[in-house]
C-alpha cells in the first residue's frame, strides 16, 4: 500500500532528528587528539547523544565493553567532545560515532576519523 502524503511526513517528523544525533565523549582531562582505552575487566563509560545541528546534549548513555575490547577517541572540533570508534571484526574495519561515520553503510565513504585511526592503528 502506497503511503499517503500525511504518513509520509509523520514518518520524516520522527526520524530526521535523530538522524542528527551524534555519540560523543566528554573526556575533560584529555588533550590528546587520539586516544583510546580498554579494561582487562570491561569498560564502562558515559556517551552523550549531541544533536550535530545545533550542538544540544540531548541523552546520556552507559556504554559497557567486553573485557579487553579497545575503543578509540578521536577529537571533535569541540574541545574535550570525542567521537567513538571501535574496529569490527565482522566488517573488517572501524566504525565511527559521526554522522559521516554512520552513514558509511549508505555512501561507502570512510569519514575523516575513519581514515586517521587507521593510520595509528596500523
Ligand atoms: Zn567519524
Amino acid at each position: 500500500m502506497a503511503m499517503t502524503t500525511h504518513q509520509l511526513r509523520a514518518k520524516q517528523h520522527c526520524t530526521t532528528p535523530l538522524h542528527f544525533h551524534v555519540l560523543m565523549v566528554n573526556l575533560p582531562d584529555t588533550t590528546e587528539q587520539v586516544t583510546s582505552a580498554s579494561d582487562p575487566e570491561g569498560l564502562a563509560f558515559t556517551a552523550t547523544y549531541i544533536n550535530s545541528r545545533t550542538g544540544e546534549q540531548v541523552r546520556e548513555i552507559e556504554i559497557h565493553l567486553q573485557p579487553d575490547v579497545r575503543v578509540y577517541f578521536i577529537a571533535s572540533q569541540h574541545p574535550h567532545w570525542y567521537f567513538i570508534l571501535q574496529f569490527s571484526a565482522f566488517y573488517s574495519r572501524f566504525g565511527c560515532s559521526c554522522l559521516a561515520g554512520k552513514q558509511f553503510n549508505q555512501t561507502r565513504q570512510e569519514c575523516e576519523h575513519m581514515r586517521q585511526i587507521e593510520k595509528v592503528v596500523a
